[in-house]
């Protein structure tokens, strides 16, 4: 792991972001703040998190000290009280550096919007001052055994009793699942009601080892990619969640709830997708330049040259159009389609051009020590997870 530590850090990757618009002078400082945090706190214990599924609780919280978590959440609440600017320039961070163990996509991005968004004033003050200082984790657990895509269909069910809800289901494939000491459950509160029945609730389910009565955790699930990143199963039988953890207070709006948050979550995804898109064109130029056949470097060759020319290009014009989301998103203007425009196609673009780079780089592009390798294992669930590719496709044919 230590060659690919190194090599991670030797390809010399350039920020492209640094030449976005959106990227103030702040944003670049948090940006070089996090890329300085991921190399060198982060990536030497890659291999560490890849043998447990999970990377360390004591991770998070040096990240909280250094303030990666909960960038864009107001000062008031123990946030950084910066912008989905910050956000990006974490992530796309992160990504370049290799170490993508630990979900602050979800964790900040996701889980802690929520919360600013539909918490009480008094559950903001409890749990987002936790989040950002990294001693709680926070996860959203929508996809059950039977039930992704079709997320209406979910039969993981809230049935008020007096003060609380009590919460029965199974959730799996949940990011940050095995960590996560605070969870939006997704759960109908009326059965009877498709899309209308569906309510996000918080449930506090204590740390691992010390679970809530009424959870528990199931595997830590084993990946094609993302070896280092806590992907989990939750069973819920009878868990007892306070009334005033329904988020929003009223039941049935989860779906509403979900549609407003979701331009954002599909822009995180487009961000990882664009930083893992550029990195994989910049190992590759650096790897084509250094690799020698027929006596002379890979480059040279005009497949090499033609290929490269194309990938670079895609990348180049994905970034303008990932730009132009991230700055409409900034003045509250992007709009659900557009959002799914920019996940789909940047995700698309991504696999592409890291499966063309992983060819350029012949059997070393294989190996998990060159990160190409990882780009194309890590990268293939992005057009999967965060609403599937088609489903993406589906939502922006509705709006033509
Ligand atoms: C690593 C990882 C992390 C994840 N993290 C989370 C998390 O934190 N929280 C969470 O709730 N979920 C999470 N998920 C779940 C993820 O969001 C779902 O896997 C995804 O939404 C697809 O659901 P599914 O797997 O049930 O596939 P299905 O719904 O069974 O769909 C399978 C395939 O069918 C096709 N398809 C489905 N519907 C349509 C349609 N209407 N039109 C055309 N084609 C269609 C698509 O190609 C789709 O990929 C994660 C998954 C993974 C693998």
């Amino acid at each position: 792991m230590l060659i690919a530590v190194r090599r991670w850090a030797s390809a010399d990757v350039e920020m492209v972001m640094s030449g976005s618009s959106w990227v103030t002078d702040d944003v670049e400082a948090l940006r070089e703040l996090a890329a300085a945090f991921f190399v060198k706190e982060a990536l030497p214990r890659e291999e560490e998190f890849a043998a447990q599924g999970f990377p360390s609780p004591d991770l998070w919280r040096a990240a909280g000290k250094v303030g990666l978590l909960c960038a864009s959440i107001p000062e008031e609440y123990g946030g950084g009280g910066g912008t989905f600017a910050h956000e990006v320039a974490i992530t796309e961070a992160q990504m370049r550096s290799g170490a993508g163990a630990m979900a602050i996509t979800v964790h900040a991005g996701i889980v802690a919007h929520y919360l600013n968004a539909y918490a009480t004033e008094e559950q903001k003050r409890r749990w987002l001052p936790r989040m950002a200082d990294g001693s709680l984790i926070g996860a959203i657990a929508m996809t059950e055994p039977g039930t992704g895509s079709d997320l209406q269909s979910i039969t993981t069910k809230a049935v008020r009793d007096g003060d609380e809800y009590v919460i029965s289901g199974a959730k799996t494939f949940i990011t940050n699942g095995h960590n996560a000491g605070l969870v939006i459950i997704a759960a109908k509160t009326d059965p009877g009601q498709g899309a209308r029945g569906v309510s996000l609730l918080v449930a506090e389910v204590g740390d691992p080892g010390r679970e809530t009565p009424g959870f528990q955790r199931g595997r830590v699930l084993k990946k094609v990619g993302q070896h280092s990143t806590d992907t989990a199963e939750l069973f819920f039988d009878g868990l007892r969640v306070p009334a005033e953890n329904l988020l929003g207070g009223v039941e049935g709006q989860g779906f509403i709830q979900l549609m407003v948050q979701l331009p954002q979550e599909r822009l995180l995804v487009a961000a990882i997708g664009m930083a893992m898109l550029e990195a994989a064109v910049e190992h590759t130029v650096a790897y084509t330049k250094e690799r020698e056949a027929f006596g002379r470097p890979l480059f040279k060759l005009q497949n090499t040259r033609f290929e490269l020319a194309e990938c670079a290009t895609i990348a180049r014009v994905a970034r303008v159009f990932f730009d132009d989301c991230v700055a409409k998103h900034l003045a509250g203007e992007l709009d659900a389609a557009t959002a799914s425009m920019a996940k789909y196609w940047i995700t698309d673009r991504q696999t592409e051009v890291v499966d063309r780079c992983v060819q350029l780089h012949g059997g070393y592009g294989y190996m998990l020590e060159y990160p190409i390798a990882r780009l194309f294992a890590d990268g293939r669930i992005q057009r999967i997870y965060g609403g599937a590719n088609e489903i993406m496709k589906e939502l922006i044919a509705r709006s033509l």
